[in-house]
């Protein structure tokens, strides 16, 4: 039950964004948490703070056509949501896979608000992608997409005003079609226009891992306030892309033994732990199917068509395949099992039910807008290095990679005793992310 003010607040936002359930879903979460600052803080919202906050500061839609190797014109649409811009440039990724609408660019930019926020670094929230479907697309063709798409783009953003960057369908190549285009058509070299780029062109060490280590380090912050760790411990792992394939890196080196990853087809299941060159040979090599995983791995290793990647029995889970992946009847077989921690890789993973069920059965549970916020702040990393014209050693990045992931989880836990919610890492993370926002934007 959310307090009048606050409630009649939320029922605005709700009547001005109907028909977008990812969106309405992220913004609920956020003010069930809003609740315990509204009774201490109503000048945020008596300010009208919140509401503001709800409303994009600008939409941009546009129309990418492109054409593709039989000669034929074919068209897909373009977002970007440049969110909020109280803490910095805009700064976002860009996602490209057929179900990208207007909504789910709105929910994805709401997050990275506040996740942006969350890892202290001057960076405000955006949003981007297009439904094109790069599966199955020559490079030929995700060129041409992206240079269609860099054409109408480029005039939106810069290094002060809107620095996107990549998410699900969107890694380096994609990253240098775009920043390629960007050049091209502005004459300028400004690397930290994009971020995510190759090294030998302005990216940063580290940021290809970021993601992944990112949440693995944030569930392992979670298992150490709780005098736990990762060692000899099973670990479900959904998803086989970048930040699926980090966080098994990452939790191999914290001594966890990652047992799972999938795709769109099914899952594997390896017990003997994943093997994660053979993993990252036919994702990022060859970019093929997870099944091939089990056909090669042979041994202890099987593919399951379908099925849900969450009936293995793991003690750490940390999904990171996309939204809504993790629904109330997987939640309810991971407790059963006996999870400790959840950490999310991907963003809003879990259903709203899933999150519930874990709160109640006391699983420590990372919410994604702190547990991957790892990626972003590479970023931003990559940023300070494009600015000064440097480069960082990978030890030294991953070491404030590594510093960030504890300041986040440390800012969430001490939110979260200062609302008398010891222990709730999604009060800690919402709130601590709105402050910081709000006080900026009041000011
Ligand atoms: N797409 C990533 C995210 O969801 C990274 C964004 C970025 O590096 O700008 O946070």
């Amino acid at each position: 039950m959310l307090d009048a003010a606050l409630q009649s607040t939320y029922d605005e936002v709700m009547r001005r964004n109907p028909g977008e359930p990812e969106f309405r879903q992220a913004v609920h979460e956020v003010f069930e948490s809003l609740e315990v600052l509204q009774e201490r803080q109503p000048e945020y919202n008596d300010a009208g703070i919140i509401t503001r906050l709800c409303e994009p500061e600008r939409q941009i839609i546009f129309r990418v056509p492109w054409v593709d190797d039989q000669g034929t014109v074919q068209v897909n649409r373009g977002f970007r949501v440049e969110y909020n811009s109280a803490l910095g440039p805009y700064k976002g990724g860009l996602r490209f896979h057929p179900s990208v609408n207007l909504g789910i660019v709105k929910f994805l930019g709401f997050e990275q608000i506040f996740k942006n926020s969350l890892t202290g670094l001057p960076i405000g929230g955006g949003k981007g992608g297009s439904d094109f479907d790069p599966h199955g697309r020559s490079d030929g063709e995700v060129m041409r997409f992206c240079q269609s798409f860099m054409t109408e783009l480029h005039r939106h953003i810069g290094e002060y005003t809107d620095v996107p960057a990549g998410d699900i369908g969107v890694g380096a190549r994609e990253i240098g079609f775009l920043f390629g285009q960007f050049k091209r058509l502005t004459n300028r070299y400004e690397a930290g226009v994009l971020t995510g780029k190759g090294l030998d062109w302005g990216g940063s060490l580290v940021r290809k891992e970021a993601t992944g280590y990112g949440s693995a380090i944030f569930a392992d912050e979670m298992l150490k306030a709780r005098d736990s760790g990762f060692e000899g411990r099973r670990v479900g792992v959904s998803g086989s892309g970048n930040v699926a394939i980090y966080s098994i890196e990452k939790a191999q080196q914290l001594g966890g033994i990652p047992v799972t990853a999938s795709d769109s087809s099914g899952y594997v299941v390896d017990e003997d732990g994943i093997d994660l060159d053979l993993l990252k040979q036919i994702k990022e090599v060859e970019r093929g199917r997870i099944s091939v995983y089990a056909e090669r791995r042979g041994g202890n290793a099987r593919f399951v068509a379908g099925g849900s990647v969450w009936d293995v029995p793991v003690a750490i889970a940390l999904p990171s395949a996309t939204q809504n992946e993790l629904d109330e009847k997987a939640a309810k077989t991971l407790v059963a099992n006996g999870v400790e921690a959840v950490s999310e890789g991907a963003n809003m993973p879990c259903t709203p039910e899933a999150v519930a069920l874990f709160r109640e059965a006391g699983v420590a549970f990372g919410p994604g807008k702190a547990a991957n916020a790892g990626g972003v702040a590479t970023s931003a990393l990559e940023m300070q290095q494009n600015a000064s014209r440097d480069t960082w050693t990978f030890e030294y990045t991953e070491e404030r990679l590594t510093q960030i992931m504890r300041g986040i989880h440390a800012t969430c836990l001490e939110t979260a005793e200062e609302f008398d919610r010891p222990g709730d890492y999604v009060v800690g993370a919402n709130v601590a992310g709105f402050r910081k926002v709000a006080d900026a934007m009041m000011a």
